[in-house]
């Protein structure tokens, strides 16, 4: 069935865009990329059919897709994708970071969508292609990087209700530089009575674009309201802290320790936080999954008791939270600044990444 599994990076075509950006217009748009909108040449392409399996593998020019009006994606939302960086190494190299998870996670999530399973070589050597044809378009600077998207969505047409039998894979990259652009040292999260993001049975660990579409009504409340990020509570007792629409969170309390809520099937496993969780153990500072509720956040917060929080994702990276609000009043954390633990833990994080420090877990892949 999925034939291109043992031929990996031969099972690419390579057809190179015959209007590729120009140099000069390259390096104005990496002078300053903000996050997002700047996006490369080529593109990773894979089909699949029911028939055929995976198929018809190819980097090509990035260009508009295709496709009918009554594709299922466009009706039933059948689709997945993942989120991770290539990084530009003080050797001249180009890395990825733990590649093998995200494979691992976007298999997870097209199971849970009732998707086709992409084998995770081919997903691997789709990114490993595309990095290698676009690592021209990694900016310079600290905080700069190729960020990745893997999607896969249902193309069939048809409106019936139900998995669909032709998938469409791709890879597109685009020069990233910090996520969050404000001035402000601390992210302020809204805290929202009126929605939740994941319920027990549903989608809240699968990858999935639905889970963001219902997320933005949550986000726009928290623009409304002064916030940067939604902090979402659980489903059924609207108390336990799960995590952002788009990154889980850390707290960091006076004895030195670290907690952050468990997975179970709510919460998306991120592989920065698996990471993180990873890097302060070694440190030897304790690390708890354990739930904690948003009256005890406020409590702790307010006798000192919790010194820190933190964000964290591939986009992200980890960011200080400084101030939590909502509808019914708010407080603030420690020096509404990056604490002390959350600056340790992001320099131990970021170092790895970039090839400045030592990888003591093999999570890093050099690909060119
Ligand atoms: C992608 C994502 C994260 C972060 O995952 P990483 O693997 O660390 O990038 C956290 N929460 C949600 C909902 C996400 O979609």
């Amino acid at each position: 069935m999925f034939m291109l599994a043992d031929a990996p990076s031969s099972a690419f075509a390579f057809e190179p865009s015959d209007s590729p950006i120009p140099a000069a217009e390259r390096s104005r748009q990496l002078a300053n990329p903000g996050f997002g909108r700047v996006f490369t040449d080529h593109m990773a392409l894979i089909r699949f059919s029911r028939d055929k399996g995976w198929h018809d593998a190819r980097i090509t020019a990035r260009r508009p897709l295709q496709m009918e009006a009554a594709s299922s994606v466009l009706h039933y939302a059948q689709e997945i994708f993942e989120g991770m960086k290539a990084y530009s190494r003080p050797d001249g190299g180009v890395s990825l970071f733990r590649p093998d998870a995200n494979a691992r996670r976007f298999n997870q999530s097209a199971r849970r969508m009732a998707m086709p399973d992409l084998p995770e070589e081919l997903f691997l050597e789709s990114i490993r292609a595309l990095v290698r044809s676009e690592k021209d378009w990694i900016p310079d600077g600290d905080e700069g990087a190729l960020y990745l998207r893997p999607f896969m969505f249902s193309s069939e047409v048809f409106l019936g209700v139900k998995p669909a039998d032709e998938y469409l894979y791709a890879v597109i990259a685009s020069s990233v530089g910090p996520y969050f652009r404000g001035e402000a040292p601390a992210i302020s999260l809204w805290v929202t009575r009126d929605y939740i993001r994941a319920a027990p049975g549903g989608t809240g660990a699968a990858k999935c674009g639905g889970n963001y579409a219902a997320s933005l009504v949550a986000q726009a409340e928290a623009i409304r309201n002064g916030c940067d990020q939604v902090v979402f509570l659980d489903a059924i007792e609207r108390r336990w802290i799960e995590e952002l629409g788009g990154m889980n969170i850390f707290f960091v309390f006076d004895d030195g320790s670290l907690q952050t809520p468990p997975l179970g099937g709510t919460i998306l496993a991120g592989i920065t936080r698996d990471s993180i969780i990873r890097l302060a153990r070694d440190m030897g500072v304790t690390v708890r999954e354990e739930p904690y509720s948003i009256e005890q956040w406020q409590a702790d917060a307010t006798s000192g008791r919790l010194t820190e929080a933190f964000a964290c994702g591939t986009a992200a990276v980890v960011t200080a939270i400084g101030s939590v609000r909502g509808a019914d009043g708010g407080f603030t954390i420690g020096g509404q600044s990056t604490g002390p633990l959350t600056q340790r833990l992001r320099n131990a994080l970021v170092d790895i990444q970039r090839g400045r420090a030592p990888d003591p877990h093999g999570w890093v892949e050099q690909v060119a």
